[in-house]
């Protein structure tokens, strides 16, 4: 996917401040955060969004997940956090590569608007 920008990010060619990695995760500071802490937390494969998981590739959801405790651990997130994911246009999504917010340090109001 030559097209996709975190496919770039995953790939360097667009430079990102990177939070953690392993073999099936990326993730990296937000570039506009919506929290005092923002990941973008990704697949490294070129997933379009969370309509697109299936038997396949839903190893890569398992791994995010993981990816998230680590963060959370890593980060000192013991306050909690919120795990976000938008699809599609109603859901607000604006990046077509399949990702998940991980927001912290201030108090998430419920429900989100
Ligand atoms: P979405 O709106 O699709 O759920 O989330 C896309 C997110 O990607 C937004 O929070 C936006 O700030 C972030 N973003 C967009 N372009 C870039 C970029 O070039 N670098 C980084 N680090 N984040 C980006
Ligand atoms: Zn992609």
């Amino acid at each position: 996917m030559n097209d996709c920008l975190f496919c770039k990010i995953i790939k360097g060619d667009i430079p990102s401040t990177k939070i953690y990695e392993d073999e099936y995760v990326y993730a990296f500071a937000d570039i506009a955060p919506q929290a005092p802490f923002h990941a973008v937390i990704v697949p490294k494969i070129h997933i379009c969004c969370a309509d697109e998981i299936n038997s396949e590739n839903s190893i890569y959801i398992a791994k995010i997940f993981e990816a998230i405790a680590k963060i959370s651990k890593k980060e000192n997130l013991e306050n909690g956090y919120r795990v976000v994911n938008n699809c599609g246009t109603d859901g607000g999504q604006t990046v077509g590569h399949l990702h998940f917010h991980l927001l912290a340090r201030r108090y998430l109001a419920w429900p989100p608007g």
